[in-house]
Order: C-alpha cells, then sequence, then structure tokens
C-alpha cells in the first residue's frame, strides 16, 4: 500500500547514545510537538531501494518532551534495525504523524497498584509513563494513590537501560518501586541486585507487595516468552479477566529459537 508522503514526519537524528553493541538509544525531532499517550508508540521507517520499510517501536519520552526518545535493539539480519542502527546526529528518518496503540496505564477504576513487567527494550513504554508521572508528582498534578511496581530483567547488567535513571527516579517518587534483575550473572561478580529472569521473581515480588488481581493492573511488554511466562503466574494468581493484563509483545519468537533467543 502506497501510504501519502503528508501522514509522515521527516524527522531529524539529535542524539545517539550506546547502550551495547547492540542495544542504542535515539532522540529525534519531528519537526514539530509529537502528542501521544505514555505506553504508545510510533511507527519509524526508512526508505530503502525506493521502498518504505516501517516498525513500531515504544516511546521512552514523555510527550511533554520536545523530541521523542526510543530505546532500540538490533536484530541482525532484519529489514530496518540494522539500517536505523547506522544513523547519527543529523540523519533524517521517517516517522507517523499518528502514535499508536492502547498499553497506557488504567487509572479509572480501583485498583491503584500497577505492576509492569519488562526485558530489555520493553522497559520503553515503562520510562514514558514514569517520567510522566514524575513530572505530575513534582508539579502537584499526581497523587500518590496510583502505585508503580518495576520489574526490568535482561541477560547482563549493561543491558539494563535507563537503570541509572529509574533507580533515581525511585529514590526520589514515594510511588515508585524499581527492581532490575540479570539473568546470567555469572560474570559480574560486582552485582549486588536480584538474579533470574523477570518472570522468575514476579511471583515473589507480588507477594512481598500484596498485589493481588482485586488491587493490581498488570502489564507486560517485550520478550514473548516473558510475556506467555508471566502471564501464567499471573493467572495463577488469579488474574483471570481479559482486563486485568495489558501485554505489548514486541515480535513473535519462532518455535524452535525460543529458548535461547536475545533480549532476556
Ligand atoms: C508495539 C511494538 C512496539 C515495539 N517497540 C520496540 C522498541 O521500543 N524497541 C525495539 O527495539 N523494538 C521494538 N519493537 C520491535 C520492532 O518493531 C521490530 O520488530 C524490531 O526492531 C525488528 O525489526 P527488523 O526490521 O530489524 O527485523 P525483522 O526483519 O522485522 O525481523 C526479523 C526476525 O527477527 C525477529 N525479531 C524481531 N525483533 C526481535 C528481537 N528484539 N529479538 C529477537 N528476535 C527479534 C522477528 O520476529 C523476525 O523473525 C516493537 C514491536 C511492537 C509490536
Amino acid at each position: 500500500m502506497n501510504i501519502p508522503e503528508e501522514r509522515f514526519y521527516r524527522a531529524r537524528v539529535t542524539q545517539r547514545v550506546d547502550v551495547t553493541r547492540d542495544l542504542w538509544t535515539l532522540r529525534i525531532w519531528p519537526g514539530e510537538h509529537f502528542d501521544f499517550t505514555p505506553g504508545q508508540f510510533a511507527s519509524l521507517g526508512l526508505e530503502i531501494n525506493g521502498k518504505r520499510i516501517e516498525r513500531p517501536y515504544s516511546m521512552v519520552s514523555s510527550p511533554a518532551e520536545d523530541e521523542v526518545e526510543f530505546f532500540l535493539e538490533l536484530v541482525p539480519g532484519g529489514m530496518l534495525t540494522p539500517r536505523l542502527y547506522k544513523l547519527q546526529p543529523g540523519d533524517e528518518l521517517l516517522m507517523r504523524k499518528l502514535p499508536k496503540g492502547k498499553f497506557t496505564l488504567q487509572t479509572s477504576d480501583s485498583r491503584m497498584n500497577h505492576l509492569l513487567v519488562s526485558t530489555v527494550t520493553g522497559v520503553a513504554p515503562f520510562v514514558s509513563m514514569i517520567r510522566t508521572l514524575a513530572e505530575g508528582w513534582r508539579e502537584g498534578r499526581f497523587n500518590e494513590a496510583q502505585r508503580i511496581f518495576l520489574l526490568h530483567g535482561a541477560s547482563r547488567p549493561r543491558e539494563l537501560g535507563y537503570k541509572e535513571e529509574l533507580t533515581r527516579l525511585a529514590e526520589e517518587m514515594p510511588w515508585l518501586q524499581y527492581v532490575p534483575t540479570i539473568s546470567r550473572p555469572w560474570d559480574h561478580a560486582d552485582w549486588q541486585g536480584e538474579i533470574g529472569r523477570a518472570d522468575d521473581i514476579l511471583r515473589k515480588y507480588a507477594d512481598q507487595w500484596g498485589l493481588t488481581a482485586e488491587n493490581t493492573h498488570a502489564y507486560l511488554c517485550g520478550h514473548p516468552e516473558m510475556i506467555t511466562n508471566s502471564k501464567a503466574i499471573l493467572q495463577r494468581l488469579g488474574f483471570v479477566d481479559r482486563k486485568d493484563i495489558k501485554e505489548e509483545t514486541y515480535w513473535i519468537a519462532p518455535k524452535q529459537a525460543f529458548a535461547g533467543s536475545a533480549g532476556r
């Protein structure tokens, strides 16, 4: 389908930060303010051999920021990420003007706890939510009745993008708990935090924090296997209604690559 040019921004990269060899953040300026609800995604694209190739990416930034930030993982052999990986400040990329998605905080009912579970780049929508709530809290617009509990899993410590920012925010914000966890601790003797995958520690923290289906909404983002496992654990805890759990699966795992694929 040929999508008209006016549906896209010709955005510019303003900043690139390499987190590891295959994880990086981009800040881009679309040319005008881009409004969205924290948790939503944008479609980023490039023209490759005369064809537009687009993929969805969750915003990391809060809607109040002028630039839009993304946390990206390089997928070797992928159609788009090897090209996105080459972008440097000043380079152009396409971004759809319309944000999309319903992976947003559910604050309209009596359940005041929000359990956010993520793997690697899956923390992106949660950073956007937390940055936005933190801005509101500093300006006295956010009452602390809503409480955020974030689990973030990765293989190694350096893959935990936004760890420093989230640790600082958790120290400052009385409504935020943040637990990073790594599944390959053996090369990191200095790691003081949790060990295991995000779904391995989910039950322990749900119990410790007193999170039940009656008082909590759950949100799962990133690796498909984490999402499947976390859903099963939450279902055993009583999260059985369709509305109890929101999920954003970043890709479909080929069956045989399930156990060993990247991003956990
Ligand atoms: C709503 C939504 C939001 C997303 N947000 C982000 C985000 O914030 N950051 C981000 O990095 N990605 C995000 N993704 C994934 C992103 O859209 C692309 O799928 C990913 O960047 C790969 O694109 P590609 O064209 O390079 O690979 P493709 O050519 O599309 O895929 C090649 C193969 O790799 C598999 N694959 C795709 N991603 C991964 C991965 N991470 N690890 C292992 N295998 C993978 C695919 O299933 C496919 O089999 C999101 C996906 C969705 C649906």
